[in-house]
């Protein structure tokens, strides 16, 4: 048990909920961040307390720096920051390379790679043993389709999470001896809300039949893999990213 600060990006919905209520299960004071479903995001919070957990709700959107230093001086007050989970993410509608616009490939970028990356300097900065902090593990959501390409479907949004596999390796190197462990998980398919985001809500069980396993992963999935990979059963693992997928 811990009763470090973990702030994990888009924990309103989905697996990013999903690890919030697993988070603070093992003690954790959980900041949640969304993008702008409040009540969503009060519901978790909700949740947790209901539980005599800690948690607040702070909008940011991830694609906005201003946002995301108002996130990190809310979860300063609320505690040490222990742990960040970088998990909000965004897809887009399937279509082809050549029919993309530069605002789509920014927007998905800007969310998706500088975001997380922003978020992790900011948690850097307050963990980091040589900057007088006291250590910590950052979890980055990458995807399968960082390997698979994702054509004809969103291959923007599987190179924005390529991007994220290297940031975990480098990321992991950098601050390895500081305290901090970074590490990443690949989600395969899994039931949530970002397919109909995509314009698909089916899209995870149409796809199931290709799946290994022949069924679609749950949020809670991903998200036992997340507390596992912050907890200190992890305590040697870092600039690695697992594959949680059902063999996809
Ligand atoms: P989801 O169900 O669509 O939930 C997205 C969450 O992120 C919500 O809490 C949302 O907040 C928040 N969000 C959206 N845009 C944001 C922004 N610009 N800034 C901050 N927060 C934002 O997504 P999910 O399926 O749980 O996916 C979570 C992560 O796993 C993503 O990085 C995704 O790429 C990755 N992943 C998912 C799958 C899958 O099959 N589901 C597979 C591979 C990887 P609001 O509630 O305020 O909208």
């Amino acid at each position: 048990m811990t009763d470090k600060v973990v702030v994990i990006t888009g924990g309103s919905r989905g697996i990013g909920r999903a690890a919030a209520l697993a988070a603070a299960a093992r003690g954790y004071r959980v900041v949640v961040g969304y993008a702008s479903n409040q009540a969503a995001a009060n519901e978790v919070v909700a949740a947790i307390e209901a539980k005599n957990g800690k948690a607040i709700a702070v909008k940011c959107d991830v694609g906005s720096e201003q946002d995301i230093l108002a996130l990190f001086k809310a979860a300063d007050a609320f505690g040490t920051l222990g742990a960040l989970v970088n998990n909000a993410g965004i897809v887009g509608a399937s279509i082809r390379v050549e029919d993309m616009t530069a605002e789509r490939i920014q927007r998905m970028m800007a969310v998706n790679v500088t975001g997380s990356i922003l978020c992790a300097r900011e948690a850097v900065k307050r963990m980091s043993t040589k900057r007088g902090g006291k250590g910590g593990v950052i979890v980055n959501l990458s995807s399968v389709a960082a390997k698979l390409g994702s054509a004809n479907t969103y291959v923007d949004y599987a190179a924005s999470k390529g991007a994220i596999d290297t940031f975990t390796v480098g990321l992991g190197h950098e601050v390895a001896d500081e305290g901090i462990r970074v590490a990443g998980i690949r989600p395969g398919l899994i039931d949530t809300e970002i397919h109909a985001s995509g314009g698909e809500p089916d899209r995870a069980h149409r796809l199931a039949p290709m799946v290994p396993m022949k069924r679609v992963g749950t949020a809670e999935e991903i998200a036992n893999a997340i507390v596992w990979l912050l907890s200190d059963e992890a305590s040697y693992v870092t600039s690695a990213t697992l594959d949680v997928s059902g063999g996809r």
